[in-house]
């Protein structure tokens, strides 16, 4: 329906040749907790998740909060704790780039930069991570079209990186049960419309614990390369997204379930 940069044969052929970055295992798990707080904190969920099947490491150095008054993110200390839990474990990670300025410091650590929800449209950082030669995580926009989705993973594409990882989290809506409403139909389009790898966080998605399963499962149903969701060794005392962090029982159910599902 919507022509877009992707649709073009040379371009689909880069998007494919770049994907191999994330499609070595089955299914892309990712996983670990909202805020990096501590090294004991996440070396103790980077160990437990590695151990019961995630492949990439997620975690916050950089907190994009609604309050500037909420905790902001243990930022370069965080980095440092990110990139000693990455050697220990050997586990790929993930983490956001909110500043163009904090781009050289995220890219020494992450194997995967993620563009959170409120910078879907930030341009300039856009065309910034279309430069790296790593793969960028783009999250859809909190009240964004899928055209505007689409439009913004060109921005990454025009300058040349098509290893792109378009995440579903949710969009605003008026349900007043969940903190945003999960699009499970943005997923085949998606993939229809560009080719892009897919992934689904229903922890931002849905803002509810007990969703989370049920919606990962719904998410790989409907052809999603994976899944992101939030882990804490105790919810109850996390910094951030306590609400919607799974307890270390609870991810092992999931993963569980994942794999009778297969
Ligand atoms: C996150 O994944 O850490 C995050 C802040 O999510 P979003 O940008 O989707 O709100
Ligand atoms: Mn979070």
């Amino acid at each position: 329906m919507i022509n877009n940069l992707f649709d073009d044969r040379k371009n689909i052929e880069k998007i494919y040749k770049n994907k191999d970055v994330v499609s070595k295992e089955d299914k892309i798990i990712i996983a670990g907790p909202c805020a990096i707080e501590s090294y004991e904190q996440l070396l103790k969920t980077a160990e437990f998740v590695k151990e019961k099947g995630a492949n990439v490491l997620r975690g916050g150095a950089y907190k994009p909060r609604t309050s500037p008054d909420s905790f902001q993110g243990l930022k370069e200390e965080g980095l440092r704790i990110l990139k000693a839990v990455k050697e220990k474990t050997g586990l790929p990670v993930i983490t956001e780039l909110m500043d163009v300025r904090d781009l050289k410091k995220i890219y020494d650590v992450a194997d995967i930069i993620q563009i959170g929800s409120r910078n879907m449209q930030n341009f300039t950082l856009l065309s910034e991570v279309g430069k790296q030669d790593k793969p960028i995580m783009l999250k859809r926009g909190i009240a964004s079209t899928i055209t505007e989705w689409i439009g913004a993973a060109e921005y990454i594409a025009k300058e040349g990186n098509y290893n792109i990882i378009m995440c579903e989290r949710g969009i605003r809506t008026y349900n007043d049960y969940t903190r945003n409403t999960l699009d499970l139909a943005a997923v085949p389009i998606i993939k229809k419309e560009t080719g892009l790898s897919v992934v689904v966080d229903p922890s931002h998605g849905t803002g509810v614990r007990y969703l989370i399963k049920p919606m990962s499962l719904a998410a790989l149903a409907c052809g999603a390369d994976g899944i992101m969701v939030e882990v804490h060794p105790e919810p109850e005392n996390a910094l951030s997204d306590g609400m919607q962090s799974l307890h270390f029982d609870e991810f092992d159910d999931l993963i569980n379930s994942i794999a009778n599902y297969k």
